[in-house]
């Protein structure tokens, strides 16, 4: 009976865990119980991932630094954004403001790979996870991912992506790893 307690205890500490680190909650509980506190110690040094990123909180933020022509911060943003889709916005509001900077950037790999992402591109990305690789950075899953990956269940990789947010948004799955290998540095 005890143990029945201790390991419902690593179940719900799991999902606690896993969901202030933006990771699936549902996925950690079954890892918990699974695993019992060897999955509390493995949820518990593992690195929290990113929020996803507000699109439209970004592009109120551009709007508000174009408006105040701080070229220099847009600038910032281009480099530190990881979605192509605000870094565009971003340097076209640079561009408005004349800086080369953003005419650099539009012209760049990065900015033309800022096509809507297609349906083989997605499905590319998904086969990847099939056999146990992340669609992202390309590095193999440990043996419990590529496990969960192999039936279709929760996964996370060290690089920051997860199934939870790679089924939110396949296509920002797709533009994400096109900026990883093409981003060009802003020229000065
Ligand atoms: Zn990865």
């Amino acid at each position: 009976m005890i143990f029945v307690i201790i390991w419902l205890i690593c179940g719900f500490g799991c999902a606690a865990i896993a969901k202030s680190k933006n990771k699936s909650a549902g996925g950690w509980f079954f890892i918990g119980i699974l695993f019992g506190p060897l999955a509390l110690l493995i949820v518990g040094f593992m690195k929290a991932e990113e929020a996803p990123t507000d699109t439209l909180e970004a592009k109120k933020r551009i709007e508000k630094l174009k408006v105040m022509g701080d070229a220099d911060a847009l600038a910032e943003m281009i480099v530190d954004e990881t979605d192509l889709r605000v870094c565009r916005n971003a340097a076209e509001a640079l561009a408005a403001l004349g800086d080369e900077r953003g005419k650099n950037y539009l012209e760049s790999p990065a900015a033309k790979a800022y096509d809507e992402p297609k349906p083989e591109e997605i499905q590319a990305l998904q086969d990847l996870v099939k056999e146990g690789i992340c669609p992202l950075c390309g590095s193999p899953f440990g043996w419990i991912e590529k496990f969960f990956a192999s039936k279709n269940l929760g996964w996370t990789c060290n690089c920051g992506l997860s199934s939870a947010l790679a089924k939110r948004d396949w296509g920002k799955v797709v533009v994400r790893k096109k900026t990883r290998a093409a981003k060009a540095p802003v020229k000065d």
